[in-house]
């Protein structure tokens, strides 16, 4: 089976952090597919391209070659990945530009070669389903919306982006809704995935659930 350890979830379920620091531990590669889409997004929010623009945003996903550096870092067209792709701007579109076949076709390609590569951690919303169906290791987590809120709220903070509890808790709420409903790789936990609510945990707690669960399937 795969090396490939796959974090599938909600938005703001602690996914990112989790695979983060569980592929430090581990000596993984830390594969953030949802990074990977927001780059494609500002890209062609920065090309002017719209959502429903179907080839040439496939065209555009052509060109980002993505890679890991030396440090496991994931880098796109051998830089690492723009800082803005965080931002609320990004945030509010990646779910639309995501959707169509023509990006996920050639992003998913591209997601499996890295993840063919080097052990890793591969972190999104389609990765048990579609991507690595035949992963040896798969997690699926959620949270409840208000915490998930939270913690969005704080980690923009700390990233000195001011924004307000209510729209960040609309936009987890909505791209949550269209991630689960869009035709292609929608959200959803695949049947052999463990599912993991972090309301209640600290980071600490989600991080040593999966590696022990980890450790005691190797
Ligand atoms: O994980 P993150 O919140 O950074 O992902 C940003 C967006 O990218 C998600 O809301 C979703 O629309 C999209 N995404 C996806 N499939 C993935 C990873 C992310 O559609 N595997």
């Amino acid at each position: 089976m795969l090396q490939v350890i796959t974090i599938d979830g909600v938005s703001g379920s602690g996914k990112s952090s989790t695979a983060k620091l569980l592929a430090k531990q581990l000596g993984f590669c830390h594969l953030d597919t949802g990074a990977m889409y927001r780059t494609h997004t500002l890209m062609a929010i920065r090309s002017g391209l719209k959502p429903d623009q179907y080839d040439e945003l496939g065209r555009l996903a052509e060109k980002l070659d993505f890679s890991f550096s030396d440090a496991k870092e994931l880098m796109v067209n051998g830089k690492p990945l723009p800082s803005e792709i965080r931002s609320p701007e990004i945030s509010s579109h990646v779910s639309e530009y995501c959707k169509p076949h023509e990006v996920r076709k050639v992003m998913a390609l591209q997601q499996r070669k890295l993840g063919l590569s080097k052990p890793c951690v591969a972190e999104g919303r389609d990765m048990a389903t579609v991507v690595f169906p035949d992963a040896r290791w798969k997690f699926y987590m959620t949270a409840r919306p208000e915490v998930r809120a939270q913690r969005r709220v704080k980690e923009l903070e700390l990233a000195g982006h001011s924004v307000k509890y209510e729209e960040i808790l609309r936009n987890l709420g909505e791209r949550d809704d269209k991630d689960s409903n869009r035709e292609h790789a929608p959200l959803k936990k695949a049947e052999n995935a463990v599912e993991i609510d972090t309301s209640d945990l600290t980071m600490d707690q989600q991080v040593s659930t999966i590696a022990n669960l980890v450790r005691s399937a190797p």
